[in-house]
């Protein structure tokens, strides 16, 4: 089994190389921004409770998004492993993480990181507002506040994984294609 944790700023690419990864590992890919996109569609009561938060570009509280994330992980449990994408963001997060795992004889392989410069973030999801419409990336304050909270609250988690020698960086610029080559060539040493 191997369980991935992709990370990195807004914009730094996660989502797109996570399909790419999908494929190449038959991993279940759990994003926790889709699902909530998913409810906030749907107008469920956990939709109305995250959009409240993402609309401002500030982080769903911990509690409610580690319940969603250990009940998406439950709806599999015949997965070969999972891909972690934008989970966790806090620490507390990453510890919740562990707990449930452990719980289930699980564990996190790897911690793949991929850095982007911040100008290069902001021109990203300016672009991406443009084709996907999402409203957390057509107003310049909200990736502002976006950016800010990831080094504020999200950076941090990565001292979690390299602490426990779980962490590669990854250069995240580039053809998207030669990103995939590096992080599959990270993830091969683990194998
Ligand atoms: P993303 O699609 O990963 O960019 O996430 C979009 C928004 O969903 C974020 O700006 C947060 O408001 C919320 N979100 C996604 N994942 C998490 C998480 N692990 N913890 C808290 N909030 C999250």
């Amino acid at each position: 089994m191997i369980n991935l944790v992709l990370f990195g700023p807004p914009g730094a690419g996660k989502g797109t190389q996570a399909k790419k990864l999908v494929d190449n590992y038959h991993l279940v890919h759990l994003s926790t921004g889709d699902i909530f996109r998913y409810n906030i569609k749907h107008q469920t009561e956990l939709g109305a409770i995250a959009k409240s938060y993402m609309d401002d570009g500030n982080l769903v509280p911990d509690d409610v998004t580690i319940k969603m994330l250990e009940t998406e992980v439950n709806k599999h449990p015949d997965a070969k492993g999972f891909i972690f994408d934008g989970f966790p963001r806090t620490e507390n997060q990453a510890k919740a993480l562990d707990h449930f795992l452990e719980s289930k004889d699980m564990d996190i392989t790897l911690m793949l990181s991929l850095q982007v410069p911040d100008d290069e973030l902001t021109e990203r999801l300016q672009k991406r507002a443009e084709t996907d419409g999402r409203a957390d990336d057509a107003d310049s304050e909200i990736i502002a506040n976006r950016i800010a909270v990831y080094k504020r609250e999200t950076e941090p988690v990565a001292e979690y994984y390299r602490a426990q020698d779980k962490f590669e960086a990854i250069r995240g610029t580039g053809p998207i294609d030669e990103v995939g080559n590096r992080l599959r060539a990270a993830i091969d040493k683990y194998l």
